[in-house]
């Protein structure tokens, strides 16, 4: 196969050189478990020490408020049961989040609905952010959580979490947000938003797959989700992940210190991409936020008419191209992306969307290598369509 072009880096990035060689050196000598008492535990305990200060950091929060857990879903889902107990106990209560969170939020909503609590989901509008006067209509003293994810996967819409925060705690709700796609694109402050939870998953920033953070605000309400052992100082059974949560340290650092040259260059990528498509081929649509600050600076998501998005997926796949229809956690359904069409995308536009996702390892060439290929493909795929 000639060139390789990955433009799935939302689905999953490749591992930063760096942090592979901190793992593979750290892997055949540090292998005590991390909550031994000996030598070996110790040496291993100051891996995951170093790298909950290293996050920390990232977040603007404080190490000890960091809980190591396997990624964001399990994070996600975590602050939900939270919610739910929080609910149970009081006798009542509400959840309040969006029409467009991560399936880790979606699918804990229908369980948690089946078990009678009521979760309002607040619209959005056609360009992926929240309605904030529908979420004002919301708020009120029986709301007991606020989820609000930072950046959107499939269309890269960014919304304003300090203004929601803001908002969520007038009425004494507690503040959760996602930010699993924001880490290392934005700045992503905890002290500033005054969150009091937020969800991170290492590798989406370079970082290895299977580990993430949980952040919770000193004080706030907790309950664990996966009982056990003692680690986490009970907030998160099972032997640590040590080697892996090193690595999420390592990933943390060099987003922190790339942050503003990084974005740059993802948002340059993305805007000639954009700027190449609208030019070459008639008949798209591009997905999700205008203004540069309303959006996550590597996404680009684009309809275009008369095609079906997992024909030009595949087709681009034979030129070595990576990219995705929606999110990689919803594809095998043939349902179009629930994201596109709650910001109001007809169906037949949303079936042909095509998410597009620069990371750190991309180049111009890519672009340029993209919008030679491309054209010609919607060109055949028009030309054979049926509809
Ligand atoms: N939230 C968002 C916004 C995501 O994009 C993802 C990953 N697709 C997750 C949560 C879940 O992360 P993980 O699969 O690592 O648990």
């Amino acid at each position: 196969m000639g060139r390789l072009v990955y433009l799935d880096n939302n689905a999953t990035t490749q591992m930063a050189p760096e942090v592979l060689r901190a793992i593979s050196e750290a892997e055949p000598v540090v292998y005590g478990n991390a909550s031994s008492m000996h030598t070996f535990g110790r040496e291993a305990s100051k891996l995951v020490e170093g790298a909950r200060r290293s996050v920390s950091k990232l977040i603007d929060c404080d190490a000890d408020e960091i809980t190591f857990t396997s990624g964001a879903s399990e994070s996600n889902n975590t602050v939900f049961l939270i919610a739910k107990a929080i609910i149970e106990k009081r006798g009542g209560g509400r959840i309040v989040t969006t029409t467009i969170e991560h399936p880790s939020i979606i699918e804990t909503i229908k369980y948690l609905r089946g078990l009678g609590i009521r979760v309002d989901q607040a619209p959005v509008s056609e360009d992926g952010r929240i309605k904030l006067d529908e979420f004002k209509k919301l708020m009120g003293p029986d709301v007991v959580l606020v989820s609000v994810m930072t950046g959107n996967n499939e269309t890269g819409a960014v919304q304003p979490i300090k203004e929601i925060s803001e908002i969520a705690h007038k009425v004494g709700a507690l503040v959760h947000t996602d930010s699993t796609q924001a880490i290392g694109k934005m700045r992503v402050s905890c002290r500033e938003w005054n969150l009091d939870y937020l969800s991170l998953s290492a590798h989406k920033f370079y970082g290895p797959k299977g580990v993430g953070v949980l952040y919770c605000r000193r004080g706030v309400p907790y309950q664990p989700f996966v009982h056990g052992g003692e680690q986490e100082h009970g907030r998160r059974a099972g032997t640590y992940n040590s080697i892996s949560i090193y690595g999420l340290g390592v990933a943390a650092e060099l987003a922190l210190e790339n942050l503003e040259e990084e974005s740059e260059k993802l948002w340059r990528m993305r805007e000639a991409l954009r700027t190449g498509i609208v030019e070459r081929v008639p008949d798209v649509v591009i997905n999700g936020p205008k203004k540069k600050e309303d959006c996550l600076p590597g996404t680009l998501n684009v309809s275009f008419r008369n095609v079906e998005g997992e024909s030009i997926l595949l087709m681009l796949d034979m030129q070595g191209v990576a990219v995705s229809t929606g999110s990689a956690c919803a594809t095998g359904s043939l349902e179009p992306s629930y994201v596109l069409m709650a910001g109001g995308l007809d169906v037949e536009l949303a079936h042909g969307s095509i998410r597009f996702s620069f990371g750190r390892f991309n180049s111009m060439e890519d672009v340029n290598y993209v919008l030679e290929v491309l054209p010609p493909i919607i060109e055949r795929l028009r030309a054979i369509s049926t509809r």
